[in-house]
């Protein structure tokens, strides 16, 4: 034990655990876990995107993870925006990614889809899917409805709010460690990648 308590300490965890007044099991605290997974290990320095170019950038890379937070009333939404599986048979569709958000404390699994993005001939556009279960006026909801309208379509950022990465890269979804990288969440050899994408 390293945590300076003597050896004869009564109040050890481990005695809580087993000797409870009612002789149950102390119920493990999930919380601690959620925050000691490895998931959180794999993740580099989350950053800020500063403009709305950086935004689509990333938004579209096809394994985004990015946090919207509304700096007056401190009011945030972690979304992911992803390409969805492609259909069995070939089939193509409008659908080019999934939105969800998290909703739970596990930030790996507890995504709930939200809705579409499609690509249509005048640019993108999102919507509410009447297959999620969260409601489409729900806070989260609404947040990344507008949240598109005014970065994706409008293509400005708006003064009380910022738009962050959550260190890993809008790719692939791995570790970012490189400071310029960190800077607009997408990593070196994505980054390649994607030059050569769009010539
Ligand atoms: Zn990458």
């Amino acid at each position: 034990m390293t945590n300076g308590k003597s050896v004869n300490d009564d109040t050890s965890d481990d005695d809580l655990i087993s000797d409870s007044p009612r002789g149950e099991r102390r119920e493990a605290d999930p919380w601690s876990d959620f925050k000691s997974s490895s998931s959180e290990d794999e993740r580099g320095e989350s950053g800020r995107l500063e403009t709305a170019e950086d935004v689509i950038r990333f938004i579209f890379a096809g394994k985004a993870t990015l946090t919207v937070l509304g700096t007056a009333t401190k009011t945030r939404f972690t979304f992911r925006v992803s390409i969805p599986p492609p259909y069995d048979d070939g089939r193509t569709s409008t659908v080019k990614f999934f939105v969800s958000v998290l909703d739970g404390p596990d930030n790996e699994s507890n995504y709930r889809y939200l809705g579409n993005v499609f690509k249509k001939p005048d640019g993108w556009d999102y919507a509410w899917s009447k297959k999620s279960r969260i409601a489409e006026d729900a806070p989260s909801s609404k947040c990344f409805g507008w949240f598109f309208d005014t970065v994706i379509k409008e293509r400005r950022m708006h003064p009380r709010m910022e738009v962050w990465h959550e260190g890993r890269c809008g790719r692939c979804g791995m570790k970012l460690t490189v400071p310029e990288s960190i800077r607009d969440g997408i990593g070196p050899e994505c980054r390649k990648k994607m030059g050569r994408d769009s010539q």
